[in-house]
């Protein structure tokens, strides 16, 4: 490894020694030790940043590793809230987590009301500001913690996506995120009869293209688009409609964009990153559902450089494929073996690519895909490991 290399410590949910100096939680402390909280001063104010779900999702981080890891910063003195946005915030009691089972308080990142906001100056495409939340600007330390999994619009929802839509107002994340590929024309109105945009329409299996006779107006749901590019076949000989790279790429550039306005507000030795790799599903918390994980488990990572956490997280799940038995029907992923696609970008489609916004990430100086795996207690390390001589619970006990 080079001198420019970023250490990501990786703690596996395999394991070599039945032990509990060995397990998993055992992997996390280590991971957390790792990453080194002494930087942390008394008194700060840390900002855990969470996806912490919505509705009937159950697949958020287990608050088993919540606590664990609020226990260790509250070690160094500081004070540590959990944040997201005021809705998950209010109903995450559903999902276990509260104040007593975190051990600190659960805050909304923008204000009981999603209005206490910071105007932040992007000016990209034609989108001039985003609202960060004020609670989150305002933190002295931040922790963005996260449960890696897939993501419908961009591939991948990981620690840039924590920060980039889960740092800023609804308005910024539905109105300027989710409208961002307006900004690169991919319909001709002149081209097209009224028609023709109701073969298009019908065209899409997903129903991701949406026709307003009256305006002749023709909208793509690049959300939900796979790049099947069935509408192109059904366009073709009119050549009204383009699917191309750059109008999916938008959505990360801008992630990328607004998690360094984000990053900007804390210094690099207050900014700590750990990815959990568990119960990886192919769509977001966000979707408020339970699913079927279509990764196996693999383990935590942790790490000081926000583009080596992500870099090394879509490796990891590269590595370890897909499990197709496990997909969704509603998908129509592409498992042809030949094709070389990351395992979200066969979900999702090859526009997908989870890998652009870290791409975007580092060219903005947000840290180095360049990174060096450590893996702490390795199952194969703890192996020959002596086992403390297991002992049944012979009484109760409180504690
Ligand atoms: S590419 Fe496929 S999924 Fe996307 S809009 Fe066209 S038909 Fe629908």
């Amino acid at each position: 490894m080079t001198s420019e290399s970023a250490k990501v410590y990786f703690g596996s949910v395999k394991q070599g020694n039945r032990g509990k100096f060995a397990s998993f939680a055992a992997k996390v402390d280590e991971v957390v030790k790792k990453l080194d909280l002494s930087t942390i001063e008394k008194k700060d104010k840390v900002a855990i940043k969470m996806h912490l779900g919505y509705e009937d999702g159950y697949q958020t981080l287990p608050v088993f590793f919540v606590r664990r890891i609020v226990e260790a910063v509250k070690k160094t003195g500081a004070f540590p809230f959990i944040t997201d946005n005021p809705t998950s915030v209010y109903n995450a009691v559903n999902r276990g987590y509260t104040s007593e089972t975190c051990g600190c308080p659960l805050i909304p990142f923008d204000g009981v009301k999603d209005k206490y906001l910071y105007k932040t100056q992007i000016d990209f495409r034609g989108v001039d500001t985003l609202e960060m939340g004020g609670v989150l600007h305002d933190s002295d330390v931040l922790i963005d913690l996260v449960h890696a999994k897939g993501h419908n619009t961009c591939g991948y929802g990981g620690a840039i996506k924590n920060l980039a839509i889960g740092g800023f107002s609804a308005q910024s994340r539905w109105q300027k995120y989710h409208n961002i590929w307006d900004a690169i024309p991919y319909w001709d109105s002149k081209k097209c009869t009224p028609g023709h945009a109701k073969k298009l329409v019908e065209s899409c299996p997903d129903r991701c293209i949406k026709y307003k006779e009256v305006e002749h107006e023709l909208k793509l749901e690049f959300d939900m688009c796979n790049q099947c590019m069935k509408c192109i076949e059904a366009d073709k000989g009119v050549g009204s409609l383009q699917l191309k790279q750059e109008s999916f790429s938008l959505f990360q550039e801008m992630m990328a964009i607004g998690t360094s306005k984000v990053l900007e507000r804390f210094p690099p030795n207050k900014r700590f990153f750990i990815n959990f790799l568990i119960d990886i599903t192919a769509y977001c918390d966000c979707w408020g559902i339970g699913q079927p994980a279509v990764v196996n488990d693999i383990g935590v990572l942790g790490s000081k450089d926000i583009v080596a956490i992500e870099k090394a997280t879509l490796d990891l799940i590269a590595k370890e494929g897909l499990i197709e038995s496990m997909i969704p029907l509603y998908f129509r992923p592409n498992l042809d073996p030949k094709t070389n696609l990351h395992p979200f970008a066969r979900i999702h489609g090859p526009m997908k690519d989870p890998y652009i916004v870290v791409d975007y990430a580092q060219k903005l100086g947000l840290g180095t895909k360049n990174y060096e795996l450590i893996e702490v207690l390795s199952p194969v390390s703890t192996l020959t490991m002596k086992a403390p001589t297991h002992v049944s619970e012979i009484e109760p006990t409180f504690f």
